[in-house]
C-alpha cells in the first residue's frame, strides 16, 4: 500500500493567518459558472521521454480540467499532498488558489523546485477547467490573443559529429518541416582530460565550432539553430566558446554555465554577442526575474509545467518585456503542456518558440485526439480551455508501471 499523502495534513489548520482559502478571505459567488467547486484532483504518469505527470481536476459540476506537471521525483506525491487545500474551492479563482498553494507549502519548499513543479500542474487544469465553464479557450484567460500559431522549436540529436549533425539538422527540415532547431553542444569532442573542472581544451572548443558551423553553413536561412550546453562549463570556458561562435549564425546559446551563480551568468552574457539563453533551471517570476534584471540573459527560457504554470509564465513574460527580451519557451511535456504552453505563446507579445523535444518518440501526439503540430508551428485552438482531448486508451497503454488511469470524469 502507497502512502495516504492527502491526509499528512489537516486542510483547515492554521499555520499562518494568510490563510487563501475561500472561507476566511469572504470569497463568494455562487451565480451561473461559479456555482462550482472543486471536488478532487488525481494525476497518472505516462512513461515518455520523460515521465509527463498528467494532472486532473474535477468538479461537481461534472466538468473535468486537465493539465501536466514537470516530471520529478515526488511530483504526485505533492499533487496528492495538496489536494485538501483546493476541494471545495472555486476553480475560476486560479490566481488565489495558485497563492493558497504556495502559502500552504511554504514551509515545504514552494520557493523553487517539486513543489512549484507539482503547483504548476494544478494551475494549467485549472486554465483548462476555468476555460471549459466559462466556454472560452485558455489563451483567453490570458488577455487575448498576439498570433493564431505559435513557432515550434525541434531539439535534435545526433552523435557528436559535425557532419552527422549538420546531416540530422538537414532531415529534420527537410522531412519533418521544422524552420527551428536545436543540438547539444556538451558533446564528446574525445580531447577531454577532465570532466569534472568545466574547462574546455582548444580542441573541445575548435570540434564545437566546427558542430555549429557544418550544421548553420548547410542549413542556412532555412532554419534557426540554438545551441545547448545544460550548465556545464566554467565563465572563462563559456566566454572562450561564445566568442568563437561570434562569426557564425547562432539562433542562441543554451545554458553556457552552471545556474547557481548569476553574478558569472551575467559576465559571461555581457561579454559576447553571441545570444545567450538561460531560465529552464529556475522558478516562479522571482528567480526568472534576477536574470532578466540583470543583463544576465538575451532570451529567457522558463519551462512552464516547472516554473509555475501558465499565469507565471505570462507574469515572467511580462517582465521580459519590460527589458524588451523574448521568451523561448522550454518544453520536454506531453501535448498537454505543450499546448498549455502555446496558448501562453499565442497570448504574450514577445514569443520567440516553444520547444519540441519528443521527435524520437514516435506517439506522442497519439495521446491526444488530433494533431498538435504540423509544418514546426501549433495552431492555437478555438476550443473552450486548453483545446486538446487526452485518449484514453492511448494514455493507458503507456502509463508508467504500476500507475492507475484516474477517472474519465
Ligand atoms: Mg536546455
Amino acid at each position: 500500500m502507497g502512502r495516504d499523502y492527502r491526509s499528512l495534513h489537516d486542510p483547515n489548520a492554521e499555520y499562518t493567518m494568510r490563510n487563501l482559502s475561500a472561507e476566511p478571505m469572504g470569497v463568494t459567488g455562487s451565480r451561473g459558472p461559479r456555482d462550482v467547486e472543486i471536488t478532487d484532483v488525481q494525476t497518472t504518469m505516462v512513461d515518455g521521454n520523460f515521465p509527463w505527470t498528467l494532472v486532473r481536476v474535477y468538479t461537481d459540476a461534472g466538468t473535468v480540467g486537465t493539465g501536466e506537471a514537470y516530471w520529478g521525483a515526488g511530483v504526485p506525491e505533492l499533487i496528492e499532498r495538496m489536494t485538501p487545500f483546493v476541494v471545495g474551492e472555486n476553480p475560476l479563482d486560479i490566481d488565489r488558489l495558485f497563492e493558497h498553494l504556495v502559502q500552504k507549502m511554504s514551509g515545504e519548499g514552494s520557493i523553487e523546485g517539486v513543489t512549484v513543479t507539482a503547483i504548476s500542474g494544478i494551475e494549467i487544469a485549472l486554465h483548462d477547467l476555468a476555460g471549459k465553464l466559462l466556454g472560452v479557450p485558455a489563451y483567453q484567460l490570458l488577455g487575448g490573443k498576439y498570433r493564431d500559431e505559435v513557432r515550434a522549436y525541434c531539439d535534435c540529436h545526433a552523435e557528436a559529429d559535425p557532419e552527422a549533425c549538420a546531416d540530422e539538422a538537414e532531415r529534420v527540415v527537410e522531412e519533418l518541416g521544422y524552420d527551428a532547431l536545436k543540438f547539444d553542444l556538451d558533446v564528446p569532442s574525445g580531447l577531454e582530460k577532465d570532466r569534472a573542472n568545466r574547462h574546455l581544451r582548444p580542441g573541445e572548443i575548435r570540434h564545437k565550432v566546427d558542430i555549429v558551423e557544418q550544421i548553420t553553413e548547410r542549413i542556412a536561412d532555412r532554419a534557426d539553430v540554438a545551441f545547448d550546453c545544460h550548465w556545464t562549463f566554467s565563465g572563462g570556458s563559456a566566454k572562450r566558446l561564445a566568442a568563437a561562435l561570434e562569426p557564425y549564425d547562432v539562433w542562441w546559446l543554451e545554458d553556457p554555465v552552471p545556474p547557481e551563480n548569476l553574478d558569472v551568468q551575467e559576465a559571461v552574457t555581457g561579454s559576447t554577442t553571441t545570444p545567450i539563453a538561460v531560465g529552464e533551471n529556475r522558478y516562479r517570476v522571482t528567480e526568472e526575474r534576477r536574470l532578466i534584471e540583470n543583463g544576465a540573459v538575451d532570451i529567457i527560457t522558463p519551462d512552464l509545467p516547472k516554473v509555475g504554470g501558465m499565469r507565471e509564465t505570462r507574469k515572467v513574460a511580462d517582465v521580459a518585456n519590460q527589458y524588451y527580451v523574448p521568451v523561448a519557451m522550454h518544453n520536454v511535456s506531453s501535448p498537454v503542456a505543450t499546448m498549455a504552453s502555446a496558448h501562453v505563446g499565442a497570448a504574450i507579445p514577445n514569443t520567440l518558440a516553444v520547444e519540441y523535444h519528443s521527435y524520437e518518440l514516435g506517439w506522442w501526439d497519439d495521446l491526444v485526439e488530433g494533431s498538435v503540430i504540423e509544418d514546426g508551428s501549433i495552431a492555437v485552438p478555438e476550443k473552450p480551455g486548453l483545446g486538446v482531448t487526452l485518449d484514453l486508451d492511448a494514455v493507458e497503454d503507456h502509463m508508467v508501471d504500476g500507475e492507475t488511469l484516474f477517472d474519465e470524469a
